[in-house]
């Protein structure tokens, strides 16, 4: 039972409070220690999620209790990203140094807007190593930010300051048409920042892609001549590493060149894919990444940090925060005391009150390494290489697209196949052996696995190929039956 004192939310008795979460720590280390043991994911039963359908003021539970319906109705019913046999979507794994990392930041309850502290320096620490990482220099700004979603948008807002000048954050948007660029492979996010920055989504153009599905510079080139010709201003162009539907990684090179000619802002959205400059091998293909204007890309995906840990580099970091500070008297800088410390990461986003991404962030990299981390993702393309030979070999499989890094799209043959492979994929995840997920391409359906987490296998890859070849060769005799029995 935990007492609370009379009159804060403290315990009265911290030794009882010490035992139920020493109780905590170890029960969440068995759960990674042996999460092999679990079904990667299994659907919760409408006795469960109507569990959590309590009024507000049901009465005060004690920890205990509170914590009893977390190891039954919602730790068995996660989505599974931390099992090695998910590949749903490009998830990370998260690590076990992660989540006591996590912990530790919440005991402190840092917030992340300002002042004068030793959690800011965290971040400056992690901002020095992304400078680093992309060659960027010493007065490129970067911030944490949920995620890569909103890094785009952050990218789209400070690309809007350096071409309409900062007058537009007083007089809004001017007269000039803005038109932005990305691939058709692009994720949805860039379209999103479009709309949300007030620039609108048809002022985005979806460039076709190469069979490599990457951006055709060509057609890049052709569509803003003819926006220019039109009367319109070219300010933006996305490029992605690691697009979300196949992996694919556009010509940063030619890209950049493009952009310095015709004084575009490039903008690279690496999600997943940039973090890929801290594999030796992998690398060099970002080749042109160290002259993008801005790079979105998250920590937690093939960083492996736990959600959430996006980031947002941005070469001009005066003009990031010329973007986004604003006076406020409480916010007042002072050079001694609390209130030093300025600039603040407050004035380089959106957000005032932040929380400590950077700790779960710094000890990931600390404590495993650059060089380690690097190896997860060189690991998980060369198992999706492993997936790709299997495929290759196998009559009643078919790959349908190229493997550029870490993601595999095929399908199980059949004359009915989007049907057949959309209840293949659901039939995987209900099994619990493997979890991938689907994508559409020329109007296939593809079988999507993604493979990011650092605990997957090549057993894991096996048991998702076998699984696919028996539940679709079950799914095709019974499609045959059904077709048959419609003959007669
Ligand atoms: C995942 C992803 C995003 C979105 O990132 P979030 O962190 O989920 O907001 C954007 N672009 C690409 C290419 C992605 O893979």
């Amino acid at each position: 039972m935990l007492e609370t004192s009379e009159d804060t939310l403290d315990p009265s008795d911290w030794n009882a409070f010490r035992l139920q979460g020493h109780r905590m720590l170890d029960d969440m280390i068995d759960y990674l220690e042996h999460q092999r043991d679990r079904p990667v994911w299994q659907p919760m039963s409408e006795t469960v999620r109507h569990s959590f359908r309590q009024p507000l003021d049901d009465g005060q539970h004690d920890l205990e209790q509170a914590y009893t319906v977390f190891i039954k109705d919602i730790l068995p019913y996660a989505l599974g990203n931390v099992h090695p046999g998910f590949m749903g979507w490009v998830h990370g794994g998260g690590t076990p140094v992660g989540m006591l990392a996590e912990m530790l930041a919440a005991g402190l309850n840092a917030n992340l807007g300002g002042r004068d502290q030793a959690p800011i320096e965290i971040e400056r620490q992690v901002l020095q190593w992304v400078r680093e990482l992309f060659d960027f220099p010493e007065t490129a700004g970067g911030l944490f930010v949920n995620g890569t979603s909103m890094a785009n948008l952050l990218g789209v807002l400070v690309a809007r300051t350096a071409q309409l000048g900062d007058a537009v954050r007083h007089k809004g948007i001017a007269t000039q048409q803005l038109i932005a660029y990305t691939s058709a492979g692009a994720h949805i996010s860039i379209s999103q920042a479009m709309d949300i920055a007030g620039l609108g989504t048809d002022a985005l153009r979806m460039i076709a892609v190469n069979e490599q599905h990457q951006m055709d510079v060509l057609a890049l080139e052709y569509a803003i001549a003819e926006d220019k010709k039109a009367g319109m201003t070219p300010f933006f162009i996305a490029g992605t590493v690691g697009t979300v539907g196949v992996g694919a990684i556009d010509n940063l090179q030619a890209i950049a060149e493009l952009c310095q000619r015709e004084n575009i802002w490039f903008h690279v959205d690496g999600a997943y894919g940039a973090l890929a400059m801290l594999a030796p091998d992998i690398a060099p293909r970002l080749q042109g990444i160290a002259r993008a204007d801005s790079i979105a890309f998250d920590f937690h995906k093939w960083g492996q940090v736990p959600y959430d840990a996006g980031f947002i580099l941005v070469r001009d970091g005066e003009l990031q925060q010329r973007t986004f500070a604003s006076p406020a008297a409480y916010l007042k800088r002072e050079s001694r005391g609390m209130a030093a410390g300025s600039p603040w990461p407050c004035d380089f986003g959106p957000d005032l009150s932040r929380g400590f991404r950077a700790l779960k962030t710094w000890f990931t990299i600390k404590v495993y390494g650059a060089e380690k981390l690097g190896k997860v993702i060189s690991n998980t393309c060369a198992l999706a290489q492993h997936m790709k030979r299997r495929i290759e070999a196998e009559p009643r499989l078919e790959l349908l697209a190229p493997v550029a890094l870490n993601i595999v799209c095929f399908r199980y043959r059949s004359a009915d196949a989007n049907r057949l492979n959309a209840d293949l994929v659901v039939a995987l995840q209900e099994s619990g052996i493997a979890a991938p997920s689907t994508t559409t391409l020329n109007g296939q359906l593809a079988i999507r696995a993604a493979i990011v987490n650092h605990r997957t296998t090549v057993s894991d890859i096996d048991a998702l190929i076998d699984a696919t070849l028996e539940l679709g060769d079950n799914a095709a005799k019974n499609y045959n039956f059904r077709n048959s029995n419609a003959i007669q």
